[in-house]
């Protein structure tokens, strides 16, 4: 049976059988997984907080053939991030972040730049100058990188590049925005700002560091949450439960 050890970020933990838990973590070097750690539910000696959502960790485990299910073994904590719990807010935002990659990413599929981003962002999420506008831009960064990414540079029905003087829909099938000349717009389709058209173009260039420098007004913010919202739910099949928590705060 081989061992692994990689650092991975805690997204959900559930109780399981008598003495175990269930637990999901995205590694760095393998990507989602799941895990039962044995004896946790019991005994809090050999994993003690280790296994609390968005903790970071080293952790060893035990993978084998054909079975979905690895056996984590050991959790040493890199990283907690007791601030982000001092604020109910964060605590739904930073669950939300974990919903997403939870529900996007495929199983043992290796994108280390999904674990950089969620470090990033729910680094973020302690820092004072957190906006709650950036998380479009993480949304945005995941979609890229597990495939998904919306498209804003062309219309996607007949590929004519974006013009600021026309007015765009975006349609959540096609994933992208459609020019006036390609409507009516069929169902499944939100009119979309040239403002928030222009505003993702310019993060698809712009590092990981520097994602943060640009600005949502607020109805660009309110345009995207919408747009996204059914972004998801068309891809995920559902709608995430910690966007239904963060409507009620
Ligand atoms: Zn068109």
């Amino acid at each position: 049976m081989p061992q692994h050890t990689t650092q991975a970020v805690i997204l959900r933990t559930h109780d399981f059988a008598e003495s175990d838990r269930l637990v999901s973590f995205y590694t760095k070097d393998f990507g989602l997984l799941r895990g039962v750690a044995k004896g946790a539910k019991r005994s809090l000696k050999r994993f003690g907080s280790a296994l609390e959502p968005f903790t970071l960790n080293e952790v060893t485990y035990f993978a084998r053939e054909h079975q979905d299910l690895v056996r984590l073994e050991r959790c040493r904590i890199v990283r907690a991030f007791p601030e982000i719990a001092q604020n109910v807010r964060r605590v739904a935002l930073g669950a939300y972040l974990l919903e997403l990659v939870l529900g996007l990413s495929p199983e043992r599929e290796a994108h280390p730049e999904v674990y950089r981003l969620l470090v990033y962002y729910i680094d973020q999420l302690t820092q004072t100058g957190f906006r709650e506008s950036m998380i479009h831009l993480f949304e945005l960064r995941l979609f890229g990188l597990l495939g998904y990414e919306p498209q804003f540079m062309h219309c996607v029905a007949c590929n004519t590049p974006f013009d600021i003087s026309a007015a765009y829909h975006f349609s959540i099938q096609r994933g992208g925005i459609v020019c006036p000349r390609c409507e009516p717009p069929l169902h499944n389709m939100l009119p979309i700002s040239n403002g928030t058209i222009r505003l993702f173009q310019q993060a698809r260039d712009l590092s990981l560091l520097k994602l943060n420098r640009l600005y949502f007004s607020r109805d660009s913010q309110e345009e995207t949450h919408k747009l996204f919202t059914r972004f998801l739910e068309y891809h995920m099949g559902r709608r995430p439960r910690s966007l239904e928590i963060l409507e009620q705060l």
